[in-house]
């Protein structure tokens, strides 16, 4: 089987000063998960290890630079799925793990539950030798600039991603990874802060398996935008349900997001991989992500087809 392995690094309007940066970013996080799968390495571990790479990347809002709550706090939601074995590890509301990731990978080999939550979650990292950090650690100057900017701003929770103001929009930076393996098996992780100004105690998309992260046996997902559309339209499922109409991913992926938009509303970005290839599809201005296949060299693209 050919290994193919796509990353996302967030689904709205990217700051023109910003751009470059982000691009390093998912680039440098696809080369170290295209080496685990070139050299014969299995799907989860891909996507585990380019997560990793993209929570560990300031710029993204996800680990370190995760987008704050309202009340200057840090949650952090993360989901990995591996299609060969049906495992599922995630976390819910952390502040304190250096890369929920690690620790949903943790949660989905170790332990007999599958998704815990904040003291549950943090307890059972340092059961188990995840790093543990301080919160502060995790949050940047950016960050805190952006939360100040946003409780100024008037229209509240969600209403920035679709504003026509470009300052406004500025909202990206979610990270997702999905794979196919050289053994044919599927997996996929996902790891955010969430949306920025949420309510504590808010959970998006991320976490929820079927909604904004899958895998199984023929296809491996993941999403990002506003979660609370997302969660609605059980995207992942939505997703799977017209890959049985028509098997072609990228057909699928851009019928899923029209049924979510007619049907619900809401912006979002997705991406995708089943036997028959990949696809990366967007109802936002921009989606970050980066592809790799043995056809292909580095993919990368803001997809600015999109009007402003
Ligand atoms: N989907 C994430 C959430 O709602 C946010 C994002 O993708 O930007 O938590």
């Amino acid at each position: 089987m050919e290994p193919i392995i796509v990353l996302h690094a967030g689904a709205g309007t990217v700051p023109d000063n910003l751009r470059e940066s982000a691009r390093v970013g998912i680039l440098d996080a696809i080369k170290v998960a295209w080496e685990i799968l070139v050299n014969g390495g299995s799907a989860i571990d891909a996507v585990e290890r380019a997560v990793e790479e993209m929570e560990n990347y300031p710029q993204f809002n996800a680990g370190t630079g995760s987008v704050l709550t309202e009340k200057g706090t840090i949650e952090m939601d993360a989901l990995i799925m591996d299609g060969k074995t049906r495992g599922i590890g995630g976390v819910i509301g952390v502040s304190t793990v250096k890369n929920p990731v690690k620790l949903s990978r943790e949660i989905m080999d170790q332990s007999a539950h599958v998704i815990f939550t904040k003291e549950g979650a943090e307890q059972f990292a340092i059961e188990n030798n995840i790093e543990i950090i301080d919160e502060e650690l995790l949050i940047t100057e950016r960050s805190k600039n952006r939360l100040e900017k946003f409780l100024k701003q008037e229209g509240g929770y969600g209403s920035d991603i679709n504003s026509s103001d470009p300052e406004r929009r500025e909202k990206y930076g979610t990270v997702g990874a999905v794979a196919i393996d050289v053994n044919g098996n599927f997996a996929a992780a996902t790891s955010t802060g969430g949306v920025l100004g949420k309510k504590v105690g808010r959970v998006g998309d991320t976490p929820i398996p079927g909604s904004g992260n899958y895998a199984d046996d023929m296809m491996a997902f993941s999403a990002t935008g506003v979660g609370e559309y997302i969660i609605r339209a059980v995207l992942g499922m939505e997703v799977k349900s017209q890959l049985m109409i028509d098997n072609d991913p990228k057909t699928a992926s851009k019928r899923a997001l029209e049924v979510m938009m007619n049907n619900i509303g809401g912006a979002a970005g997705l991406i995708l991989v089943t036997r028959d290839g990949w696809a990366a599809e967007k109802t936002t201005r921009d989606l970050i992500y980066a592809a790799r296949t043995t056809e292909m060299t580095d993919f990368y693209d803001f997809s600015m087809d999109y009007s402003q």
